[in-house]
């Protein structure tokens, strides 16, 4: 678990553009996170999308070694 202390600092929404319905968390661990409440946006999640989207980049640079795909064009 991490140790967060939110705050209401009128931080911008980077989802919805609102500045009165954002927390801002900042973590002890040294980084800062934002949730909306208007629209339920999280900077979190969107690191995390920014992780899986690593790992898919690994696996598609893994498919490149396979053979490409040889079906013929169709007008
Ligand atoms: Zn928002």
């Amino acid at each position: 678990m991490f140790d967060a202390e939110g705050r209401q600092d009128g931080s911008t929404c980077p989802e919805c553009g609102r500045s009165d319905q954002t927390i801002r968390w900042h973590f002890v661990e040294g980084f800062d996170e934002i949730e909306c409440k208007a629209c339920g946006y999280r900077s979190d999640e969107l690191a995390l999308q920014e992780l899986h989207r690593e790992a898919r980049n690994t696996l598609d640079r893994e498919d490149d070694v396979a053979p490409p795909r040889t079906d013929p064009l169709r007008a």
